[in-house]
């Protein structure tokens, strides 16, 4: 088992980032309404998260790092139509396998809340603790016994910058959620919950800034069945960067070629002269019209219709930008 997770751990776990997008899915899909990371020396001395979701019980703690042990999926039907953010039950066990791992948990009902460490896929200590209802998780010695793996990891504050990124995404996709960044003691990114059409645009003001908001557009456009919503830039906001493009499939961060063409193709139809326009768009379908088990890391997608989502994403863009014409 601990091999299979090794090389899970490969294919999730290739950075703190990757880990902590893995840990953030974790405490949304266990419905917290607040999470606070922690991290020092850009999350490779430590990662923590804290969340305040429906927490783990004692007896469920060693399940939860047992290779495809998800709590997540019940049946085959259950994959065609994924839900929750997590599904395949490899996170956990892919990052005990290759770093020190700490879960304090307290689940809904449960009046005692449970510790367990592992190291190297092997516990070392599960004993009774206490907490406040939620789970805590908590990554120090990050790839201890993987050296190859160590040296592909770049300086803390690169890798405290994609940190950050992994955390904006996912305020970008769940305004109603508040999350804190702190590096050690400073705290770099401060999200409330987000409840109203102005806390939301707060939100993205926070995230991309509040010029942004001033050179966008905010739409919902919806066809058979397809949602596509968001913040579009506008030309007349040009300190555009390629790397502030956010596109959400479901509330999840995708990139995908099919997106990407149909973007690009109602930019340029319109003779835009931005060739990297900054967007905040969200793309919501009926689950099994979208398959989301395509990669480890879930960052990749295959649409069931490809054809039909291009044509409504770039007929949509098209006409938002073309309204905004003088
Ligand atoms: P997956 O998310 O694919 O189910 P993971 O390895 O990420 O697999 O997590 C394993 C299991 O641990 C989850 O199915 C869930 O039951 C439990 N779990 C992990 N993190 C949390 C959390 N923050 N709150 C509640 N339960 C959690
Ligand atoms: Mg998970």
């Amino acid at each position: 088992a601990t091999l299979a997770n090794q090389i899970a751990a490969g294919e999730v776990v290739e950075r703190p980032a990757s880990i902590l997008k893995e840990l953030l899915e974790n405490s949304l899909d266990a419905g917290a309404r607040r999470i606070t990371v922690r991290l020092e020396g850009g999350g490779l001395d430590l990662l923590q998260v804290e969340d305040d979701g429906v927490g783990i019980l004692p007896d469920d703690l060693p399940l939860a790092l047992e290779r495809h042990a998800t709590s997540k999926l019940h049946s085959v039907q259950d994959l065609h139509a994924i839900a929750t953010l997590g599904f395949r039950g490899e996170a956990l066990p892919a990052i005990a396998s290759v770093a020190r791992l700490d879960i304090l948990s307290k689940a809904l009902g449960c009046n005692q809340a449970a510790r367990l460490q592992v190291a190297g896929g092997v516990a070392v200590i599960n004993e009774a603790a206490a907490r406040g209802p939620g789970t805590t998780v908590r990554i120090t010695e990050l790839f201890f016994n993987v050296p190859a793996r160590r040296k592909f990891l770049r300086a803390a504050p690169a890798e405290l910058a994609r940190n950050q990124k992994v955390l904006r995404q996912a305020a970008l996709a769940h305004f109603s959620v508040a999350f804190h960044l702190y590096q050690g003691p400073r705290g770099l990114l401060q999200f409330p919950a987000a409840t109203d059409a102005q806390g939301r645009a707060e939100r993205v003001g926070g995230v991309l800034g509040e010029e942004f908001l001033r050179h966008a557009v905010y739409f919902e456009l919806e066809d058979q069945g397809l949602r596509l919503s968001g913040w579009l830039g506008l030309p007349t906001y040009n300190r555009a960067r390629g790397d502030e493009q956010y596109f959400f499939v479901n509330q999840r961060p995708v990139r995908d070629p099919v997106i990407t063409h149909a973007v690009r193709a109602a930019y340029a139809d319109v003779l835009y002269k931005e060739r990297h326009p900054l967007f905040v768009l969200y793309l919501n379908l009926a689950p099994e019209l979208v398959d989301v088990n395509v990669h480890p890391a879930k960052a990749e997608v295959r649409f069931r219709d490809a054809r039909l989502v291009h044509d409504f994403l770039f007929r949509s863009l098209q006409r938002v930008i073309a309204e905004q014409r003088p």
